[in-house]
Parts: structure tokens; sequence; C-alpha cells
């Protein structure tokens, strides 16, 4: 299930799931957070596996945010990425897998090289 809402401490958040493009600090990301309005933005277009890597990267900053963390955007990006880690093992996975979009697991090694060159486009 994709999620709408989430609740990050006791701010609700707003979720949105953009066929756009995402554009922070005049960089193109797959995603970005804003404290100012509670929102988060994801960009749909991504394999789910981004999307979900994304939207934890995301909650980071929210949780950042409501917590009054570092604001150190290597912690979060690491923060991110345990959250990520602990979570989709778990079943607890945020993103719906587009239909025909193989399991990362199943992906040619070919496909896997272009999704690791897309990492180098930042999130926010
Ligand atoms: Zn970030």
């Amino acid at each position: 299930m994709r999620k709408e809402k989430l609740q990050v401490g006791g701010i609700l958040y707003t979720v949105k799931w953009r066929k756009s493009d995402i554009i922070v600090d005049h960089k193109l990301c797959f995603g970005s957070h804003s404290s100012k309005d509670c929102t988060i933005e994801i960009d749909a277009r991504q394999p789910s596996t981004r999307q979900h890597e994304t939207l934890c990267h995301e909650i980071a900053h929210a949780i950042d945010n409501v917590y009054d963390l570092a604001n150190n955007e290597h912690c979060i990006s690491l923060l991110g990425a345990g959250l990520s880690q602990v979570l989709k093992p778990n079943c607890f996975n945020f993103v719906e897998r587009k239909p025909n979009e193989p399991k990362r697991r199943n992906v040619p090694k070919n496909t896997r090289a272009r999704s690791r060159s897309q990492k180098k486009l930042p999130t926010a």
C-alpha cells in the first residue's frame, strides 16, 4: 500500500507521489522533505525499491525535524538507509511494486548496473 499520510512524532506528514521532476536547490532529486509544509514528495517514476529507499531517507529528514537532531545530511542518509534495511526485510514496505516490475533479486545484471548509475541522483 502506498502511504499518503505518515505520522512522525506528533506531526502528520502528507506524502505526495509525483510523476514529475522534483527540484531542490536547483538539483534534480528522487524526493524532498518540507518541514514548513510537513510534506514529503517522492518521484513515483522510479522503481519501487528506489521509491522505498527515498521515502525512508525523507522520513529520516522528518525525524530530524521533529526531534531536532543534528541536521547533518550524512547522518540523515545513514538513518534513512538503516530504516530501509530494517523495514523492507520485515515487510514494512510503503511502496507498491509497479505491475510487470521485477523483484529486485530477479533483476538481470545489466539492469542493476543502470540502477546503480541512477544512484548518483541525490535526495534532498
Ligand atoms: Zn537528504
